[in-house]
């Protein structure tokens, strides 16, 4: 029964998650959250316990430390040998990687000179690594990344409409971001397809971080995020798409730089800009329902570009046998779904249950009735058990 460990890392927190592999059963999980800060907090969930402690994490380094040596203090396991592999989460693998890769030397590079196409992200991904690498030195590592699922698109999906000379010497086109996630939901979404020869399936991961992909025969035709998770739709404080020249012109307008107001929209737009009232969709939902006009603005505008893109992988899909809803909106919050859903119905013939939909949370569930034209299902994402599969596919099986 090996054991594996997935690693999900931000700019200030690392999720990790211990698997006992081949039978996907998580022994342990945890955060490390405010890292850097001088009050961090450690939760860590095994054997049917919780503790929180708070201990300073002055970087990712001393949180990895604690992360393993909590391991043994627990009982999780008993020597550090029995851990076989860990899986890092990475969010952006640009060109190189179309699947997860063995961590070495060219790894490494590839992961540090995408570092401005993944600027909080990479960096924190890098030293994480290195962490566990100096924690658990002879433990291989993989690397599995969030844009590799998204590799299959065609030019014509992926290529931006600027000067084409730039797009190949900066590498600059649509990476998308949650492919792990949407690569989950489309292999968990098959159950719900038997006997459909080419299943089309749209995944909506709706979250702090929001995206829509559309999947045929298990590969990704196309996905809303761009060359960041800048792209796409509305979310809870990034602008989505829009016409590029408001850039320019907030720019121009405010006198503030570039960087400035990039880091306006991608920290301070969304449910967040519109609403004036947060990112988090309970609250604008809340404030919208007491009268709260740009609270309900902000909701619109999300529920719309959520169905444009549904709309627009309908067609580009030739048509779509499965919709699912996931991630933290999708999964926990029917207003959202109904919203979305309802604005499907004339054109594509979605009718869900509004019964089911209005308590339905965090738990898989078919939502549409048997006279929709589409089926829609929630289905809770897991992105670590992608991880600890491929952990398991390169660094045990067989060996
Ligand atoms: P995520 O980034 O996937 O964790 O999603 C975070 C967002 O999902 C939050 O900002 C909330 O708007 C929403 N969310 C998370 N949990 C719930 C819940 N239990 N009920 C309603 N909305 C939720």
């Amino acid at each position: 029964m090996p054991i594996v460990m997935t690693i999900n890392s931000g700019s200030s927190s690392l999720k990790f998650k211990v698997y006992d592999m081949p039978e996907e059963k998580v022994l342990c999980s945890g955060n490390c959250e405010r890292i850097g800060l001088p009050d961090g907090i450690f939760t860590i969930k095994y054997n049917g316990n919780s503790d929180v402690t708070y201990p300073v994490f002055p970087n990712h380094g001393v949180a990895a430390k604690l992360v393993v040596q909590s391991l043994i203090e627990k009982g999780v396991i008993q020597d550090f040998n029995e851990i076989k592999a860990i899986g890092h989460r990475i969010v952006q693998g640009g060109k190189y990687f179309s699947s997860s890769a063995f961590f070495n030397e060219d790894t490494e590079k590839k992961i540090e000179s995408l570092i401005p196409l993944a600027l909080l992200h990479n960096a924190a991904h890098l030293t994480c690594y290195r962490a566990f690498k100096e924690a658990l030195p002879n433990c291989p590592a993989i690397a599995t990344f969030d844009t590799a699922f998204h590799q299959t698109m065609e030019p014509a999906d992926y290529t931006f409409p600027i000067p084409y000379e730039l797009s190949k010497k900066y590498d600059i086109r649509r990476y998308g971001a949650h492919g792990t996630s949407h690569q989950y939901l489309s292999l968990e979404g098959l159950k719900y397809l038997k006997g459909v020869k080419h299943p089309r399936i749209i995944s909506c991961h709706i979250g702090s971080g929001s995206s829509i992909t559309a999947i045929k025969d298990g590969k990704c035709v196309a996905t809303s995020m761009g060359l960041t998770p800048l792209g796409g739709v509305m979310m809870g404080t990034r602008t989505g798409d829009m016409d590029p020249s408001v850039f320019n012109h907030v720019v121009s307008v405010t006198g503030k730089s570039a960087e400035e107001v990039y880091q306006m929209f991608n920290k301070k737009s969304g449910f967040l800009g519109v609403s004036g009232v947060s990112n988090d969709t309970r609250d604008v939902l809340a404030a919208a329902e007491n009268g709260n006009e740009r609270a309900l603005l902000a909701v619109q505008i999300f529920c719309r570009r959520i169905a444009d893109f549904i709309g627009q992988y309908f067609v580009r899909l030739g048509g779509c046998d499965l919709l699912i809803f996931s991630a933290g909106i999708g999964e926990n919050e029917p207003r959202i779904r109904r919203r979305v859903c309802h604005l499907l119905e004339e054109a594509l013939g979605v009718k869900i249950d509004e019964k089911i939909n209005s308590t339905a949370r965090g738990k898989e569930v078919v939502l549409s009735l048997p006279e929709s034209k589409i089926k829609v299902v929630i289905i809770p994402t897991d992105e670590e058990v992608m991880i600890a599969r491929d952990c398991y596919a390169m660094c045990i099986k067989g060996k």
